[in-house]
């Protein structure tokens, strides 16, 4: 018997009533919640088989406002938390949600590391240019779309998540923009169901502080992946990516999806067997 309507009904009554929740009004992030409980819903997967980490930031929040398993731990270091859960528990559906400050700044070797590694981890970056929580600061992904004419320290060029992933060795590359949260929550999906490494860069508004980036500019922007693309072929993949470039637009969907198959957490140093061995106690001690 399908559990889809209890699985709904579950994520929404976990769900934070909106009064609670601290982002800013029309912050992009509420789109991706959006997205994330479709999706959740979707897929049939009940709290207890989730695990959220949650980046530190506006986005990293987000955690928060649905009652799974969650996780939440230093800046930059989301993806390491999320990529010792899933060796601990391969069962579960491991999910990290962070910003672009935090994903590509601080965090960048983390993720530049689990592209390579390749565990079966998704991740969200709800990327809109700027340091939301400390008052907007220029991220690495700030001048998105900018006509910058030149470089200098204190503004060097945009960083794009979607490539470094790509060169990096990530086997799902995807994006999405929050403003459509019908369209996340499908991508999303097939960010969970994927069997490796999953990014998602979801183009998320601050309207606070990126007046630039803002939803009508997004809207201009945005262009969805041609139905004739074919993502398992990484050339095509880079050649979509050069194509959009040149003509000033923002892909929107999976731009490259690696065809092999494969079960990630055998191929991890910690192996369930391994750590049912391990006493932990030693280490509970100096926490308690
Ligand atoms: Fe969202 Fe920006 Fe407000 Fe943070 S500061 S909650 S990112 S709109
Ligand atoms: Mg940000």
């Amino acid at each position: 018997m399908s559990t889809a309507p209890a699985a709904t009904k579950i994520w929404d009554q976990n769900a934070t009533p909106k009064h609670r929740i601290q982002w800013c009004p029309g912050c992009g992030d509420f789109g991706v919640l959006a997205g994330l409980k479709m999706a959740l819903a979707k897929l049939e997967l009940l709290p207890h088989e989730v695990l959220m980490v949650g980046g530190i930031g506006c986005s990293g929040q987000i955690r928060n406002y649905l009652n799974g398993n969650g996780f939440h731990g230093t800046h930059g270091g989301a993806l390491a938390y999320a990529l010792g859960a899933k060796m601990a528990n391969p069962s579960l559906t491991v999910i990290t949600l962070a910003g672009d400050g935090d994903t590509l700044a601080i965090g960048i070797e983390n993720f530049v590391h689990i592209c390579r590694r390749d565990p079966a981890v998704a991740l969200i970056i709800m990327n809109n240019g700027v340091y939301g929580l400390t008052k907007g600061q220029n991220s690495p992904t700030y001048g998105l779309g900018m006509d910058i004419k030149e470089y200098s320290e204190e503004a060097p060029p945009y960083v794009d998540p979607t490539r470094l992933a790509i060169v990096s060795g990530a086997t799902f590359v995807a994006q999405s923009f929050s403003g459509n949260p019908k369209h996340c929550a499908e991508i999303y999906a097939e960010a969970f169901r994927h069997p490796g490494f999953a990014l998602v860069n979801d183009f998320s508004p601050c309207v606070t502080y990126n007046k630039f980036n803002s939803y009508d500019w997004y809207k201009e922007h945005v262009e969805d992946i041609p139905k004739d693309h074919d993502p398992s072929d990484k050339t095509a993949a880079w050649a979509l990516l050069d194509d959009f470039d040149r003509r000033g637009r923002l892909p929107l969907g999976v731009i490259y999806r690696a065809p092999r198959r494969k079960q990630a957490h055998q191929r991890l140093p910690l192996w369930e067997e391994e750590l049912a061995k391990a006493d932990p106690e030693p280490l509970f001690r100096l926490f308690r």
